[in-house]
């Protein structure tokens, strides 16, 4: 029988059969490793696996996964989660404030694997008058990107319905699997208290924000799946160093939509976008089609890594 992970928790994985929300307790024996894969948890939340016996036995092939680094220094990838139907990247200007870079890196990863994404402006309430032109530019660059931004609040429930409706999803029929969403962000920008705002059922923990950095503190330390309105929610801890796999330095802008759009125009192929004659990204740039905030987060991530990890 064909179960879904959502839970991992050391030596043993908690699993449903989705949509049924019935989770058992099963084990690994030996080592199951993913053909071809450096990962240093071959089995993922969101993994469709076969267990006999509460042992597992077989994982299924991944449609998508979000992996991130180990560390700096190491080439290990860790993946966070596994057969997303969506993608929800909760943000804040302030308090805290979410970097772009990590915005425009987690962007990156959806658009690698095809995950729709919604960015979700959160903490409303204080936003508007805490940074009202950081919000106004903000959704004025994500959108002009192409990109989908609801504002919410936890606090007053601004906007939640729409999440939910969302959550639930277009495949929660009970002959589907339920829609996995996961929600991710920096810690601190109300993911917890805002999955708990989706479902009167749910009681997540969430943190305080410490008063001395103004940083959330880690909350949630296991990536879990919970059953939310109808569909299914991943929650995942504050991340850092998101990674993708695979994609060369050359490739890196093929997972900027806007970007990859002008580039059909550049008058060199390959062309980096950087200094060429003739580079209609520059154009663009040139001309505020393209934010210079976005093109900045496109050579900052062609530099920093060459958006590679091996
Ligand atoms: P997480 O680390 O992303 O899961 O964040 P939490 O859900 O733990 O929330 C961190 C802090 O932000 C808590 O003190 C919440 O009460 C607060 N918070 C969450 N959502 C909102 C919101 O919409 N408005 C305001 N003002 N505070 C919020
Ligand atoms: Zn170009």
């Amino acid at each position: 029988m064909t179960y879904t992970v959502v839970k991992h928790t050391g030596s043993h994985y908690l699993v449903s059969p989705l949509p049924l929300w019935e989770p058992v307790s099963c084990v690994v024996r030996g080592k199951i490793r993913l053909k071809g894969s450096a990962t240093t948890n071959p089995i993922a939340v969101g993994d469709k696996v076969e267990v006999v016996d509460g042992v597992i036995g077989v994982v299924h092939p991944r449609k998508n996964y979000i992996i991130r680094k180990s560390s700096n220094l190491s080439r290990q990838e860790h993946i966070i989660a596994a057969n997303l139907d969506s993608a929800f990247l909760i943000v804040t200007m302030v308090l805290p404030e979410t970097r772009w870079v990590f915005i425009d890196r987690f962007l990156m990863t959806c658009e690698a694997y095809k995950i729709p994404v919604v960015i979700v402006l959160n903490k409303m309430d204080i936003q508007r008058k805490l940074a009202p032109e950081a919000v106004t530019r903000f959704k004025e660059v994500y959108e002009g990107a192409g990109y989908r931004v609801w504002e919410t609040s936890a606090l007053t429930g601004e906007g939640v319905d729409r999440l939910r409706r969302a959550v639930c999803g277009p495949s929660s029929s009970p002959d589907s699997g339920g829609s996995v969403s996961l929600f991710s962000g920096i810690s601190g920008v109300g993911k917890s208290t805002l999955i708990n705002a989706l479902d009167a059922d749910l009681k997540l923990r969430t943190g305080v924000l410490s008063d001395y950095h103004l940083k959330g503190k880690h909350t949630t330390t296991f990536y879990e799946m919970f059953p939310v309105a109808g569909g299914f929610v991943i929650d995942s801890p504050g991340i850092k160093g998101f990674g993708l796999v695979e994609v060369g330095k050359e490739e890196v802008y093929h997972f900027f939509p806007e970007i990859f759009k002008a580039a059909a125009n550049c008058r060199y192929n390959p062309c980096t976008h950087t200094h060429e004659p003739d580079c209609a990204v520059l154009a663009a740039l040139a001309s505020g089609d393209i934010s210079p905030e976005r093109y900045e987060s496109y050579v900052k991530i062609l530099e920093e890594e060459g958006g590679k990890y091996r």
